[in-house]
Formats: structure tokens, C-alpha cells, sequence
């Protein structure tokens, strides 16, 4: 089996009450940036935040932070499109891809397509209810295949992103008409807790999954769990080939503190690291 691609998920829009580590500003981002490529980790996605948390989309913040990681280290950019909280136009969601392109020292070398439309409201499991009741993940065939051409434009990777088999099989179908080069690498968000839009994170849940990647195509694929844990799976993952995208960013960890301390982005690239060693499998870099 090949090396192992190990993404570290460093932020999304988690709240910092259950793991204060988890980056906001471009200076503790590039911060752990850096802690995640000494500990193993090829790739890191993150978002804009503010100083308390909100989703920050200026385009000043990315540059900002990818000019700060690069130098540092070469870890793989992988930024955000802004998910739900940047519900513009195709081209709106891309006008921070296309600042970022007009320097070399600023741009990053993934940009995400979400392979389909999903409810992403938040489940309350323990009142039985839903805590909003309004949020839809909308990306159109037409965006999709706007922000699939400006990728190529761009030359930069396709990052796909399948939240289930019915977002597979666009990307099957996009491999088909061509408009995605391989080899074409997809991250497959299982999902649990409070967000139901994914498969579980479970051995069942990842197995449906993988039944369906386009295997006719030259492929990879990564998991990760959105407010799930990972970490169950990733003996798992590893053993059947794939590959491990993981982070404060998707679930707080803190029951894996040590001495009283919850662990940082790159405590768990450093598990993985050494999971992924003992079964025999390299990290990439
Ligand atoms: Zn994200």
C-alpha cells in the first residue's frame, strides 16, 4: 500500500469552548501550519475567521495567511469556498480564489467543489429537534462546473468533496465529460452528532461510500468526520487504502487531553502519523 495524504482540518467554524486550540487569525493559523507539516501532515484546509470566531471571507485574510505559510513550510494550501456562511453567486464564492491567484506568493494549490446540494441544519439529539431548520449547502451543476473550469484555469487541484453517494456519482459524471483532470482526489465527509448531512461515521457508513468511487477512474480518496470522531475510523481507513483528512477543526478531541491539556491540530496529525506507521503505510509529504 502507498504512502498516506494526511490533510490536517485545522478550523472550519468551531467554537473554541470544548478545545481553546483551535485557530482563528492568519498568524495562529500560519502557526499551525507549520506544527502540522513538522508532524506529518502534507495538506491544510482552513477558514477566514474573526477574532471571536465568525467566518471571515475578505480576501485579504487568505492572502495574508497563504503568503504567511508559505513561508514557513510546504504544506499543501487547501482554503475554503466559505461553505454555507458565503451563499453568493458562483463567481462571488471564487473571488477569493481568483485574488489569491494573482500572486504566486499567495496562492494555494487546491480549490474545493462540494459535489452536490444538502440540508446542513443543526441536530439537537439530546431535545430531538432541529436547532435551525433553513440551511442548505447549494452548489448547482451550472457553479460546479464554473468553479471546475476556473480550477483548470488556474491549474490548480480539484479538491472533491462527497457528502454522499449521490455527490459520487456527479463526480463520476464529471469525470466522464472531462471537466475534471485525474488523477482526481475526493475527500468523503462522513458526518455525526449534531450534523446529519453526511454518511455516519462508522464502518458502515464509510464502506457505502467507497462501494460507489469511481474506480473506473484514477482515484484517491480521504475521510474525515464532520462533529464526529475520527479517530475510530482511522485504523480502519488506513488498512483499506485511503486516506485521513483530520482536525480541531471537525471535532474538538478533548477527550484525548493529557495531563489536563486538550490537544492541538497537530497532536492529532502526530496520532495518525504514528497509527499510519505502525501498519505500515509512510506519510506523504
Ligand atoms: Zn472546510
Amino acid at each position: 500500500m502507498g504512502k498516506i495524504i494526511i490533510e490536517a482540518r485545522i478550523n472550519e467554524l468551531a467554537p473554541r469552548d470544548e478545545n481553546p486550540n483551535v485557530p482563528y487569525l492568519p498568524a495562529e493559523i500560519v502557526r499551525d501550519a507549520k506544527a502540522c507539516h513538522d508532524a506529518g501532515a502534507s495538506i491544510l484546509h482552513y477558514h477566514g475567521r474573526t477574532a471571536d470566531g465568525a467566518p471571515e471571507h475578505a480576501a485579504s485574510f487568505y492572502l495574508e495567511t497563504n503568503a504567511g505559510i508559505r513561508a514557513q513550510c510546504p504544506i499543501l494550501i487547501h482554503p475554503t469556498l466559505g461553505y454555507v456562511a458565503n451563499d453568493a453567486d458562483a463567481m462571488g464564492r471564487f473571488a477569493a480564489v481568483e485574488e489569491m491567484m494573482k500572486d504566486a506568493g499567495t496562492a494555494p494549490d487546491f480549490a474545493p467543489m462540494d459535489v452536490g446540494s444538502v440540508n446542513v441544519d443543526w441536530w439537537n439529539p439530546a431535545e430531538n429537534r432541529f436547532d435551525t431548520t433553513d440551511l442548505i449547502y447549494k452548489n448547482s451543476t451550472e457553479t460546479l462546473l464554473h468553479f471546475a473550469e476556473r480550477i483548470t484555469h488556474h491549474n490548480l487541484k480539484h479538491y472533491l468533496v462527497s457528502w454522499n453517494v449521490s455527490f459520487t456519482r456527479q463526480i463520476e459524471a464529471f469525470l466522464k465529460m472531462g471537466v475534471i483532470p485525474e488523477p482526481a482526489h475526493i475527500l468523503i465527509v462522513l458526518t455525526d452528532g449534531i450534523m446529519l448531512a453526511g454518511h455516519p461515521g462508522t464502518p458502515a457508513g464509510l464502506d457505502a461510500q467507497t462501494a460507489f468511487m469511481p474506480n473506473d477512474h484514477r482515484v484517491t480518496w480521504t475521510a474525515s468526520n464532520y462533529k464526529g470522531d475520527l479517530l475510530l475510523l482511522t485504523e480502519k481507513i488506513i488498512k483499506d487504502g485511503g486516506h485521513i483528512s483530520i482536525g480541531l477543526g471537525d471535532y474538538p478531541y478533548a477527550e484525548y487531553a493529557r495531563d489536563g491539556r486538550p490537544p492541538t491540530n497537530a497532536d492529532i496529525i502526530a496520532r495518525v502519523v504514528e497509527q499510519a506507521r505502525a501498519l505500515g503505510r509512510e506519510p506523504a509529504t
